[in-house]
């Protein structure tokens, strides 16, 4: 009874701490897996000791953070518009699921092309983990995914062609990024880098990883650190729409459980 008439008078109290819990966690995704978010840890830090100075009454120093405070927030707003803005337009593509199959037909599409040409491709798909830091290896581009488009960066005389695409939504977000070779020992020699690079994406963050061979245009998928081969281009939509599903509600897509590698000893 104490604790309900307790929880009845503060309520107003329990309302604010929640909405705020819920503005920090929103600006949280907006800018994770940016460089805005590290910095942004560091403004929490300075908010938390500026407040543990009022409550010491250390007035000069707390004089001197509270400056600084609202110095650092302008500056952050400023230094990091491109992040928010971006981080801003996630939020309204939010019903962006609705259009996921357009962007994996897509996809599809345009691996299919590359495969039948034998011509290199290496496309990350963005889920919960930001790719921010490896669309700052490459050239940023903004570009709705069209298979077109994606046939355009590919095509080997294109300067953008080397390295791999990062796709966000419906957003090429950008070309020729470089991702991470993986270490793993086990992986057949037969893999070159293309192929070592989209394991080692995929071992380093939730991404999906569709790579297609020059060599023998064979269309393979990595996804947490094990690449499944030879998957064929009317398999592909049905494939990616399982891969990007949450691990737990995943089916796998029994078929191809022949093809997948899955590198022994997983070194992290
Ligand atoms: P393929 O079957 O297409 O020949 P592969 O796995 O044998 O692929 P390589 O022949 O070594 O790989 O492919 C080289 C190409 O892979 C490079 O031209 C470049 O476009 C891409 N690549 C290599 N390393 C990376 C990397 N770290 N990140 C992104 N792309 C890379
Ligand atoms: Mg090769």
């Amino acid at each position: 009874m104490m604790h309900l008439q307790m929880i009845f008078n503060h309520w107003d109290a329990i309302i604010e701490v929640c909405i705020l819990w819920g503005v920090f966690y929103m600006v949280y995704l907006l800018l994770k897996g940016t460089v805005a978010e590290q910095v942004m840890n560091g403004l929490v830090i300075i908010i938390i000791v500026t407040m543990l100075t009022r409550e010491l009454d250390l007035g000069i120093i707390n004089w001197l953070l509270t400056r600084l405070l609202t110095i650092s927030v302008l500056a952050f707003l400023v230094i990091f518009q491109p992040e928010i803005r971006r981080g801003l337009a996630k939020i309204g593509r939010l019903g962006f699921f609705l259009n996921e199959k357009e962007t994996f037909d897509e996809i599809a599409k345009s691996a299919n092309v590359l495969s039948k040409k034998k011509i290199g491709g290496l496309m990350a798909i963005e889920r919960e983990t930001g790719l921010r830091r490896y669309v700052e290896s490459g050239v940023e581009l903004d570009a709705i995914v069209t298979s077109e488009m994606i046939n355009t960066i590919f095509n080997p005389k294109s300067p953008l062609h080397d390295g791999g695409i990062i796709i966000s939504g419906q957003r090429i977000e950008a070309a020729a990024c470089l991702f991470p070779l993986t270490q793993n020992p086990n992986i057949p020699k037969t893999l070159g880098t293309r192929h070592r690079a989209a394991i080692g994406l995929s071992e380093d963050t939730d991404a999906v990883v569709v790579v297609v061979s020059e060599e023998t245009g064979t269309i393979s998928i990595a996804v947490d650190g094990k690449i499944t081969r030879e998957i064929e281009a009317k398999d592909l939509v049905r494939f990616l729409t399982e891969v990007s599903k949450p691990k737990k509600n995943r089916n796998g897509v029994k078929e191809f459980v022949k093809n997948i590698i899955v590198p022994k000893e997983k070194i992290s």
